[in-house]
This record gives C-alpha cells, sequence and structure tokens, in this order.
C-alpha cells in the first residue's frame, strides 16, 4: 500500500476550507493500494467528517507526554480520541522556526507509538553541496529518530525524505535521487536492527510533489508514497494528484 499525506500546515485557516478540501478528496475515488491522509490543523480535526479505509486522519505534530501541566500542547491521548491515526514529527519548519531537536523528534515517536499512533519521522539535508551531504544529515536523524524503539515496533514507523531545500520552492528532488535518499535510510535502519525490519519501513517523500511530478515519485519502486504541502491545499490540484497515480 502507497500512501499520499497532504500536509496542510497553517495555509488552512478556517473549518469551512478543510471541510470543502476534505469533501473534495471524498469525490476522488481512491485506487486500490492507495491510502490518503489528511493532516488538518488540530482546531479542524473534528472538522473533517467522516473517515473510510482509503482516508485516515493525521496530526501535524503532538507532544511527547501523556498529559499534565503543558500549557498549549496536544498529546497523542487526545489525537487518538478524535480519531487521528497518522501524526508527522520533527517537520523541518518545525525544527528550523520551533527548534525542535533530534531528542524531541525521538521522545514524540515513541510516545506517538505507545498512544496508538503511527509516527511520520521527518528528515533531510538542508543542502545538497556534494554527494556526502544526504548520507551525512539524514543518517544522524533517522539513527536518533529511532533509538530505543523496540524491533517490533519499528514497522509503525513511516519515515518522510523531504530534502528541506525542496520543501515549499518549487524545486522537487528527482524521483532517482529519492529513490538512493530511501535506500539510505533503510540501511541505517537494517544497521540499527536487521535487514528484514528494515525493509518494512516505508519511506516516502516530500518537497515540492505536484501534479506533474507525483506519479513518479509513487510509482517508484522503493518510494512507498508522497507527502505533499502546498498542492494538498489546492482542491483541483490534490484530486489530479491521486487521480493521475
Ligand atoms: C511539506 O511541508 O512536507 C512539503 C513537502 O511541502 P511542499 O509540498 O509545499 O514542498
Amino acid at each position: 500500500m502507497k500512501l499520499i499525506i497532504a500536509n496542510w500546515k497553517a495555509y488552512v485557516t478556517s473549518a469551512k476550507e478543510a471541510r470543502t478540501l476534505a469533501d473534495a478528496v471524498k469525490k476522488v475515488k481512491i485506487k486500490k493500494d492507495l491510502k490518503v491522509v489528511l493532516c488538518p490543523p488540530f482546531v479542524f480535526l473534528g472538522a473533517m467528517g467522516k473517515k473510510s479505509a482509503a482516508l485516515s486522519l493525521g496530526a501535524q505534530d503532538m507532544f511527547w507526554k501523556e498529559g499534565g501541566p503543558y500549557t498549549g500542547e496536544v498529546t497523542a491521548e487526545m489525537l487518538f480520541g478524535v480519531g487521528v491515526a497518522y501524526v508527522l514529527i520533527g517537520h523541518s519548519e518545525r525544527r528550523h522556526h520551533l527548534g525542535e531537536t533530534d531528542e524531541m523528534v525521538n521522545a514524540k515517536a515513541k510516545a506517538a507509538l505507545a498512544g496508538r499512533l503511527k509516527p511520520v519521522v521527518c528528515v533531510g539535508e538542508k543542502t545538497r553541496d556534494d554527494e556526502k551531504s544526504i548520507p551525512r544529515a539524514v543518517a544522524e536523524q533517522t539513527r536518533k529518530a529511532f533509538e530505543g524503539i523496540q524491533k517490533n515496533r519499528v514497522e509503525d514507523v513511516i519515515v518522510a525524505y523531504e530534502p528541506v531545500w525542496a520543501i515549499g520552492t518549487g524545486i522537487a528532488d528527482t524521483p532517482n535521487d529519492a529513490l538512493s535518499a530511501a535506500i539510505y535510510i533503510r540501511k541505517v535502519i537494517a544497521e540499527m536492527y536487521d535487514q528484514k525490519t528494515a525493509m518494512k519501513v516505508k519511506v516516502l517523500y516530500g518537497g515540492s510533489v505536484d501534479v506533474r511530478n507525483a506519479a513518479a515519485f509513487v510509482n517508484q519502486n522503493g518510494i512507498d508514497g508522497v507527502l505533499v504541502g502546498r498542492a494538498s491545499t489546492d482542491k483541483r490540484e490534490f484530486a489530479g494528484i491521486l487521480e493521475g497515480i
């Protein structure tokens, strides 16, 4: 099964807009073996209406503690309670604007698993100055994200390879280079656990995915889907992405 995750970020600013986008997705006949995950801002999670086998709900972030005196935070239990199944962890915008560290990402991934959510851990290099820049940044972020996660839970973690230079820039990676990164990510996981375990981890590509390039990433063997930002907030374009795969 391939995953198409829509990260609406803070582009969507009203419940009405969220509902309109969700309704547009529900009108698309989602192909067999595809699952769409919509990640609205927290406050619109309740406005998304019915889910289905092909359509799940995701959150854009969560806190690593179970609950208590943590003003403003949203826990895994709260998300699970409103029907969330997936949660983005360590998106580069959070790492950059909010100072999220690899340690926080690791704590959140573990808390998500404990809370019955599937963490979608985002990793990616800031710049691609030489051929070693993918391995260095991606290996470090991947290793730290999986630290202390039990082998039997590894397959519940999804990794989104999102090169920072490709996010929101209109300059996507090539499917070939994204595949190299996905292979590399699985190699790092195999070193921590074993090959069989690593092969069970879904690795997605994200960064300027749009209606013209989505199919090439999704149909690439070894890439298990895409994480779509801006293009997922345009109902015609996102429907076009789903129909074109
Ligand atoms: C993202 O935010 O995860 C993303 C991939 O954004 P965009 O598609 O807008 O580059």
